[in-house]
């Protein structure tokens, strides 16, 4: 008998009935002798409610006090979960981020876990209490409070795993397990039984939100296998994410990514050091660029074009006409709300066809690419988001067939 660690999302806890089907779980692996440390979300869209009525007070929010409103969600769900433990007559208690404590970089919003002390925990343990953690949550080392970015909970359920010695991460979510793309949106999705660390990070990094990438970049390296299995369905298998996954996928998967904004600097001075000034000056400022390309740049001059989130396009755009006499381009055009889709897989590179088949089936349904990029594992094209659906399943069903 060991630790076990369950984490159960937003909506695995969003009401008193759907919690009882947690305690469900919680009970069994207790009963059957192991020591229980559960790690919990905010209930259904608690989060999102909570950003949004910050929004409503300024647009230019406060991040520290951001982060002190929207980590209250997790907490309500731990010590709510722990109460109705205890009606039922287990020993339970709910803890903090800051009661552990885990101690986080101190990026609000965004931050990273640094360590984490397992005394408290495991002397709780000890105690044959049932320990239920909120997620998401952390301290910096100056005492602030931290959250680890939107799907945090999962990280913090892996990085305890980790820290406890757990054999595996079970983390309860509202689908069986992980898909080879979002079961939601497209039809005739295959279950994907055991996949390994580096495609489910690629899947996570590329927009799968069933899991927060950086608990699959944790469990890889404690080797803390992952499982992803539903709360809801009876006989759930799951999915196996850990190192020594026999099953091969040329493609494992296909994943979308929203709320992206396109910027291209058309006309840049062709000069050593000039790409790099201007890339320089929005890491500077904390913009985070995701895909860049840039032209052949044979002439005097280049162009330029690189993404970054919608929400990060007005300060970006006003960074770069501030800042002309490092930027001075031609002209700078930008535009908002693209999809990045993306294909994801070990076999890419090795097998021929694989672009022209996902470029083909883009074009049969009309869709135009704004943005091409590949790397080893993966290839990304930028689309309008109102015909992303589409696209995911156009795709989808070029490579995965229909059922
Ligand atoms: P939780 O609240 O339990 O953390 P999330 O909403 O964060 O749940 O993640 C689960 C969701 O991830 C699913 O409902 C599904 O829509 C979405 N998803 C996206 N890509 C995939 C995929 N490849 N496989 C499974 N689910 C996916
Ligand atoms: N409640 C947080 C969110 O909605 C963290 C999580 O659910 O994992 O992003
Ligand atoms: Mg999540």
């Amino acid at each position: 008998m060991g630790i076990v660690v369950q984490k159960f999302g937003g909506s695995s806890v969003a009401d008193l009935e759907k919690l009882e089907q947690v305690s469900n779980h919680i009970i069994y692996e207790y009963n059957k002798g192991n020591k229980v440390v559960v790690v919990v979300s905010a209930q259904g869209k608690t989060t999102n409610k909570l950003i949004s009525e910050a929004e409503e007070i300024s647009s230019d929010t406060n991040l520290r006090e951001l982060d002190s409103l929207i980590s209250v969600g997790e907490q309500i769900t731990a010590s709510k979960l722990s109460m109705l433990l205890n009606k039922l007559g287990y020993k339970a208690i709910s803890l903090t981020g800051w009661q552990i404590p885990i101690i986080t970089t101190n990026e609000h919003g965004n931050a990273k876990i640094k360590n984490i002390n397992s005394d408290k925990i495991l002397s709780l343990l000890d105690e044959n209490y049932i320990v239920i953690v909120a997620g998401f949550q952390g301290i910096d080392e100056t005492g602030e409070i931290t959250t680890l970015g939107r799907g945090g909970s999962d990280t913090t359920a892996v990085a305890l795993a980790s820290v406890l010695d757990s054999e595996k991460c079970e983390i309860y979510t509202d689908v069986d397990g992980v898909y080879s793309s979002d079961p939601r949106i497209v039809k005739d999705v295959r279950k994907i039984n055991e996949i390994s660390y580096d495609e489910m990070l690629e899947l996570s990094s590329m927009g799968a939100k069933v899991l927060h990438n950086r608990c699959v970049e944790i469990g890889k390296k404690y080797n803390t296998p992952i499982i992803v299995k539903s709360t809801f369905e009876e006989q759930s298998q799951g999915t196996r994410v850990d190192s020594s996954s026999i099953e091969s996928h040329i493609i494992s998967g296909i994943a979308k990514d929203d709320n992206i904004a396109r910027i291209t600097l058309i006309g840049l001075e062709n000069v050593l050091g000039k790409t790099y000034q201007v890339f320089k000056l929005l890491s500077d400022n904390n913009i985070n660029v995701d895909i860049i390309v840039q032209s052949f740049g044979e002439t005097v001059s280049k162009d330029v074009s690189f993404t970054v989130k919608n929400s990060d396009l007005d300060k970006t755009m006003k960074i770069l006409k501030e800042n002309c006499e490092i930027v001075n381009a031609k002209e700078i055009l930008s535009n908002k709300d693209f999809s990045k889709i993306s294909i994801i897989g070990v076999g890419i590179t090795n097998t021929p066809g694989v672009a022209s088949k996902m470029f083909g089936a883009l074009y049969d349904n009309k869709i135009n690419m704004h943005i091409i990029s590949t790397s080893e594992i993966k290839i990304s094209v930028l689309v309008n988001s109102d015909e992303a659906d589409l696209a995911l399943n156009a795709i989808h069903k070029a490579f995965f067939g229909d059922k």
